[in-house]
């Protein structure tokens, strides 16, 4: 396994669209397996490929906390097949733009379709911590970031903001 560098804020890579995966093999799994390894040094509970410049669509994900033992989760080719009317506020940060958070609504529950790591196809339903993140991830696939649900004013700060503390780094 071996870290990755996350790009960040305003780099164009972000902004593209990332291409579905043909077949969940060694080789992808290599990739999972160094995106995880990547998150948790960050630290972080998602992260899309193309967040480190991979741009196909694949996210890992671990929502344990505290003392609880990691339970990483993969997701290959991710779809959102309903999402809730409903939706909740959620105060959201990102690995790209790095010491930013800010509120975000998104529907509550979502119904997903996924291949996991080893390349077999899940449905499941999202709800809580997990519904704001998949949704958050997913968002990355088509270049999108939390930023961009924000004022122009907030966001170009956020940008600036990044910017300036990479800089500075
Ligand atoms: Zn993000």
């Amino acid at each position: 396994m071996a870290l990755r560098d996350i790009i960040t804020v305003p780099d164009p890579r972000l902004k593209q669209v990332s291409t579905p995966v043909d077949t969940v093999d060694d080789d992808l799994r290599a990739l999972m397996d160094d995106m995880l390894e990547t998150m948790y040094a960050a630290p972080g509970i998602g992260l899309a490929a193309v967040q480190v410049a991979v741009p196909l669509r694949v996210i890992v994900m671990d929502l344990a906390k505290g003392e609880d033992a990691p339970a990483p989760r993969y997701f290959v080719n991710p779809e959102i097949l309903w999402r809730s009317d409903e939706v909740t506020p959620y105060e959201e940060g990102c690995l790209s733009v790095p010491d930013i958070y800010d509120e975000v609504e998104r529907p509550s529950r979502v119904k997903l379709r996924y291949m996991n790591y080893h390349g077999e196809t899940v449905e499941e339903e999202a709800e809580g911590v997990f519904a704001v993140c998949i949704q958050h991830e997913m968002d990355h696939l088509e270049g999108v970031l939390f930023i961009d649900y924000l004022s122009r004013l907030k966001r170009s700060r956020a940008v600036a903001k990044v910017k300036k503390a990479a800089k500075a780094a």
